[in-house]
């Protein structure tokens, strides 16, 4: 996957993707899945084993070197204070607006305030035109 954004099929529904991604944890499985598709691997060491750390996100402590890792770090979510709930609905919403979508909409849909949704809007769509550029 692009270390920058999630992906979701075209033409998703609303409810389908609240059942695909409507908590938290399926959220964090589906990037830990994006991020590691063959199971975890240290990003210092390339260990494989590991232990789980948890905190507001689950860490990933790799049992050979002791490396934590988060599956957000690298990513436009690293760091991040909002839900990964509210990222994927971001992700979504601005994905699947033909016509564009505006901070303002962006930020009554996700119930945030304008400053953070601008922050939002701003951070994926150059997520979305650095996957574009490397396409091209
Ligand atoms: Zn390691």
């Amino acid at each position: 996957m692009a270390r920058s954004a999630i992906q979701f099929q075209k033409g998703l529904s609303l409810p389908e993707f609240q059942r695909l991604y409507g908590t938290e944890e399926q959220c964090e499985a589906a990037l830990e899945k994006a991020r590691w598709p063959d199971g975890f691997r240290c990003p210092r060491c390339n260990g494989h084993e590991y232990g789980l750390v948890y905190g507001r996100l689950k860490r990933y402590q790799c049992r050979n070197c002791s490396h934590q890792a988060t599956i957000t770090a690298g990513t436009i979510m690293q760091a991040t204070k909002l839900p990964l709930i509210t990222w994927f609905l971001a992700f979504y919403l601005i994905g699947q607006a033909k016509t564009g979508i505006s901070s303002l909409e962006l930020s009554r849909h996700l119930g945030v305030n304008y400053d953070t949704a601008w922050l939002l809007y701003n951070k994926i769509l150059r997520a979305m035109a650095d996957r574009e550029d490397c396409r091209n």
